[in-house]
């Protein structure tokens, strides 16, 4: 029999422990997050809890074996109260790209990320440790017939159910989602890219200066530009030469796997065995000048797309998309600004992070024109309307950013083109459900415009008209590759003429 004076003892132990452990590493990921009402903050705390015993789950396995434990638990501990400090303090998103740089040695950041509050936490990690290993010590040795090792078995199995009925639910969350991100960093890429060609590359095209903008969650039957009966492009509307293409789909609902496939020779139809080409590949090999400015944390499946660019510029990288901290893309059009597009031909990516929820944290004071707004990141402490308010409120920002760029462009001689696609749509409470990554039309219809200079429209005056006989054509995010290629008139590379939004059909 195990004494009741021992299970005590053991109690206390653990519960110490883990308070530590909570106090140190879990409680970071929650504190940004604001919880509405008492009925978000209370689903919190029970989200917050059953992690928390999921931790204590693994912890007590561990400490089963007290070499495994002297050894193991310093290490993990240590570790993940480091990077939790830079939660707490930063709000940083725990992803691939972090432990890419902190692995790959740019010790600019880690030097950066070193303050004097950073060494007295440190100190206090130290001790934190020792605290814990004295509570271990202090317990009674324990045993396979605790009732505390029951419960262990059971918060290990909760672990698992809760990530089979939830994709994520705890791993990404601390200290899990450190481990999540080492795993998708140690992971081979999903895309092979091939980067050398067979054939010498060729294009008739002299001069063009093309400006490409990647949006973010967009829907295009939420556009003024489109009909909607809200005017959320009123700025766009009394722009000339420009076009909105509101019949375009993706089926793929998310920015990781749709970015790869907009910027690339695949298919909406491919599967992932073949062996693709990225855009700016081809690009380069023409001699053309490539920018990538972006304002979202890299995601494995596109890192090879954006360094395939000839110069990178990647703002705010380490703010997950949840963040208050993270960036507005006003950033965006500052880097735009002071990089150099005078070559004859350039083609300068801009990826926004544009109507992604937190949709609040997408627009600045001036632009929230419908009001109310959503009331926290808890999508259920909203109503609809709310939520929609938020959202449209994205679009007058994304109106203006895309006004302002295409202000800066006009004064230019050279043949300019701005071409804005999002990377899919978005779901505002159709079928009770939000967001993306599901299936639905809202989601699968991405808002996609086109503007054109006039030195533009003299130069290419048949392209310029199948832009506007085009303008109504259903048509896929398949077209962005292949009308870029059929633009610039190259050869040496196979691509659909038939696909690309310049093409005329033949007159009968
Ligand atoms: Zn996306």
């Amino acid at each position: 029999m195990v004494s009741l004076k021992k299970v005590k003892q053991e109690l206390i132990a653990f519960g110490l422990i883990n308070l530590i452990i909570a106090v140190n590493i879990t409680l970071a990921s929650f504190v940004h997050i604001p919880f509405g009402d008492f009925k978000g903050f209370s689903l919190y705390f029970l989200y917050f809890s059953a992690l928390q015993l999921t931790i204590f789950g693994f912890t007590y396995i561990l400490a089963l074996n007290k070499y495994l434990f002297y050894t193991i638990f310093p290490v993990i501990f240590i570790s993940s109260s480091t990077i939790a400090f830079w939660v707490y303090t930063q709000d940083m998103s725990i992803n691939y790209g972090l432990i890419e740089s902190v692995l790959e040695s740019k010790t600019d950041i880690a030097f950066d990320l070193i303050s004097p509050q950073f060494v007295l936490y440190f100190i206090w990690i130290i001790f934190a440790t020792f605290l814990c290993i004295r509570f271990y010590k202090n317990s009674s040795p324990l045993k396979l017939k605790s009732p505390l090792f029951l419960l262990a078995i059971l918060c290990v199995c909760g672990f698992f159910t809760g990530q089979h009925l939830k994709r994520d639910v705890f791993t990404s969350k601390l200290p899990y989602n450190i481990i999540s991100a080492i795993k998708k960093y140690s992971e081979k890429p999903t895309r092979i890219y091939n980067q050398t060609f067979e054939d010498e590359l060729s294009k008739t095209v002299d001069s063009i200066d093309i400006v490409f903008v990647l949006g973010e969650s967009v829907r295009a039957d939420h556009l003024g530009i489109n009909g909607y009966d809200r005017e959320t492009t009123p700025l766009l509307n009394l722009q000339q030469n420009l076009i909105s293409y509101s019949n375009i789909y993706t089926p793929l609902t998310y920015t990781a796997i749709s970015v790869p496939q907009i910027l690339s020779n695949q298919s909406i139809h491919d599967t992932l065995i073949k062996e693709y080409t990225i855009l700016y590949s081809i690009l380069n090999e023409l001699k053309i000048s490539t920018t990538w400015i972006g304002n979202q944390s890299i995601e494995k499946s596109y890192e090879s797309i954006i360094k395939e660019n000839k110069n990178v510029y990647l703002i705010d990288a380490f703010h997950s998309v949840l963040s208050f901290k993270k960036q507005k893309d006003e950033e965006l059009i500052k880097v735009f600004d002071i990089i150099d597009r005078d070559s004859a031909f350039t083609f300068t990516t801009i990826h926004m992070i544009g109507s992604h929820w937190f949709y609040d944290s997408r627009y600045t004071a001036k632009h929230k024109k419908f009001t109310p707004t959503a009331k926290s990141k808890f999508l259920k402490s909203s109503t609809k309307d709310e939520l929609i308010n938020s959202y449209d409120n994205t679009l007058i920002y994304l109106d203006w950013f895309l006004n302002s760029i295409i202000e800066k462009l006009k004064p230019s001689k050279t043949p300019t083109l701005l071409i804005y696609i999002s990377d899919h749509g978005e779901i505002l409470g159709e079928n009770n459900q939000w967001l993306h990554a599901q299936n639905n039309k809202a989601s699968t219809n991405p808002a996609m415009l086109i503007w054109y200079s006039d030195s533009f429209k003299r130069e290419f005056p048949v392209k310029t008209e199948a832009l506007l006989e085009n303008k109504n054509k259903t048509n896929s995010t398949d077209l962005i590759f292949n009308s870029i290629l059929h633009l610039l008139q190259v050869e040496g590379f196979p691509y659909k003429a038939s696909n690309s939004i310049f093409y005329s059909n033949p007159k009968q």
